[in-house]
């Protein structure tokens, strides 16, 4: 049985089990719930809690370098950091980023971050353009975030912010963000209505959506 890593008492009616990022388990719980009725509830949830906390250790085992920063995820594949003479950041023939060895080690981060922006304005603002013509958008505004938690969002002005960690992800998936948050300019809501636009847009939607889960991790990066 796997127990939890952590159990966390507060004024809540329910019990809930979390997964983190590194793959602990952590229960929430009423004050006033017995140690016997967590216990229950955590053994009847094993079979999700074993699989959940598989899929995190994976990930976190297949991205370990992309995690640790030693390589680089652009349109979902990995790129070595290749240190040379350069002035500036630029994606080199092959998988390599080629990367000016003048910058100090400990500002690499923020340098890739800011090249990352620049690369996501640029090819992000162009396919958002080019899906819109082809299925009939018309929005407002388009802006490239560093949102905390999410992939996009579209506000009820026809406005649309994208993560600029977007960029980092496989084309297919990349085109099921763009288009999710475009059909939100018809659908304000995940409701069956939004799913069937989307559907209808991007027929095989289903696939990138489950893929776009394992990349959660993304969201967490470069944030130093
Ligand atoms: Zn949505």
């Amino acid at each position: 049985m796997i127990v939890p890593d952590e159990v966390i008492r507060s004024n809540r009616r329910t019990i809930s089990i979390s997964i983190m990022k590194d793959g602990a388990v952590v229960v929430k719980a009423p004050i006033k719930a017995k140690d016997d009725q967590i216990n229950q509830f955590v053994l009847s949830k094993q079979g999700w809690i074993q699989s959940k906390v598989n899929a995190c250790l994976l990930t976190n085992a297949r991205f370990k370098d992309i995690i640790n920063y030693d390589k680089v995820l652009v349109y979902g594949n990995k790129y070595s950091i290749l240190l040379a003479d350069t002035k500036k950041i630029e994606l080199g023939d092959g998988l390599q980023i080629i990367f000016p060895k003048k910058i100090a080690p400990e500002h690499r981060i923020k340098h890739l971050k800011t090249w990352f922006k620049k690369l996501a304005k640029r090819a992000l603002e162009a396919r958002i353009y080019q899906i819109a013509e082809k299925l009939n958008f018309v929005f407002n505004s388009f802006k490239i975030t560093d949102s905390k938690g999410r992939w996009g969002s579209c506000s009820s002005r026809k406005q649309i912010n994208i993560n600029y960690r977007v960029i980092m992800l496989p084309p297919a998936v990349i085109d099921y963000i763009l288009v999710h948050e475009l059909c939100h300019l018809a659908e304000m809501n995940h409701s069956k209505r939004f799913w069937r636009l989307v559907g209808q847009c991007y027929p095989s939607f289903n696939v990138a959506k489950t893929n776009l889960k394992q990349y959660g991790f993304l969201l967490d990066l470069y944030r130093k």
